[in-house]
């Protein structure tokens, strides 16, 4: 099932409580995020004497019943230091269900029932989700930087016809004009990639002329590469300015693809025997093919 989620903070950091909020949503299990909105400053809506709020949203697809996914969104909220005060007074986190298969239920009303007089809820929720209908009041709200969205992440790979990424903890493929392909893509740019995917490379060795990005618990300092522990870190080292290629592996794809802008894939015309393969495309649309040398070079945008 498909829901969109609305999540807003107005006390302590703000947008680092949301960056961790949907970090937290990202590992509920059997919850995946296909789409972070970008961050907007809003503000407060029925309680008035209170600070601003920073909103966002969120699309998921999730196998959760309803009422379970209600239960997993107010264990973060706790876990994220929300007390219960007065209703719609200052909080540190809210994540509400907005959008999505119609509940009526004693915890649970879907679409939310204030959804369509808020428009720090549909301003967010729009930008994920075009088609939705609505009339905004006109309330002020700023987009504002501090979003996921802000870093442009850029995903690369070369896969086979069935998406297949690797087998056997090595790629697929090694073909010229693809690795030329890549090497034009990411030269004088950040590369951001697993502790796997660096033992793909020659030597094992971080990529010269990049900024090397490695995504990982167990690695220690290496040199020529930043060794980040979690992607609430990354978004503190990373520049805004910046074009970050994500280039593998599966695990780092399946983080990073809620935030990417842009995918680069390569595509080898062959059934080939992978065991890892790149995460869904659905939410992307296809921009353009060149075909050359057998290859087909895609490139997906939002
Ligand atoms: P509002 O619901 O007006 O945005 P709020 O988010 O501040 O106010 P909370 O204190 O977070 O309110 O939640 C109060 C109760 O609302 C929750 O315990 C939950 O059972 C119920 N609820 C009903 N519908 C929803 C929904 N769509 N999303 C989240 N909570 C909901
Ligand atoms: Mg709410
Ligand atoms: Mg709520």
């Amino acid at each position: 099932m498909i829901f969109y989620l609305g999540l807003g903070a107005n006390l302590g950091e703000r947008e680092k409580t949301l960056r961790r909020a949907i970090e937290r949503v990202k590992k509920i299990p059997a919850v995946k995020i296909l789409r972070v909105s970008s961050f907007y400053e809003t503000e407060p809506w029925g309680v008035e004497s209170q600070p601003n709020y920073i909103n966002a949203a969120i699309k998921i697809s999730t196998e959760l019943e309803p009422l379970a996914l209600l239960d997993e969104l107010q264990r973060i909220e706790l876990e994220l230091g929300r007390i219960r005060r007065e209703h719609w007074g200052a909080r540190t986190i809210d994540i509400d269900i907005l959008y999505g298969a119609e509940i009526s239920h004693e915890r649970l009303t879907v679409p939310h029932k204030f959804l369509f007089e808020r428009d720090f809820a549909l301003i967010p929720l729009a930008e994920i989700f075009p088609t939705l209908k609505f009339n905004l009041r006109g309330d002020k709200v700023i987009r504002v930087g501090g979003s996921p969205t802000d870093f442009k992440f850029k995903l690369v790979a070369c896969v086979d016809k069935n998406f297949g990424l690797g087998y056997k903890n090595d790629l697929l493929f090694r073909i010229p004009a693809d690795l030329k392909n890549f090497r034009r893509l990411t030269l004088n740019h950040t590369i951001i990639y697993g502790r796997r995917t660096l033992e793909t490379f020659p030597n094992q060795k971080p990529l010269d002329e990049r900024r090397n990005i490695i995504l990982s618990c167990s690695l220690k300092n290496l040199s020529g590469a930043e060794v980040i522990g979690s992607v609430e870190e990354l978004f503190n080292v990373l520049n805004a300015a910046e074009e970050n290629f994500v280039i593998g592996g599966a695990e780092i794809f399946n983080e990073l693809i809620p935030y990417a802008t842009e995918i680069f894939l390569t595509v080898v015309d062959v059934d080939a025997e992978a065991d890892t393969f790149f995460p869904s495309v659905d939410e992307f649309i296809l921009r353009d093919v060149k075909t050359f040398d057998g290859l087909e070079f895609r490139r997906y945008t939002r």
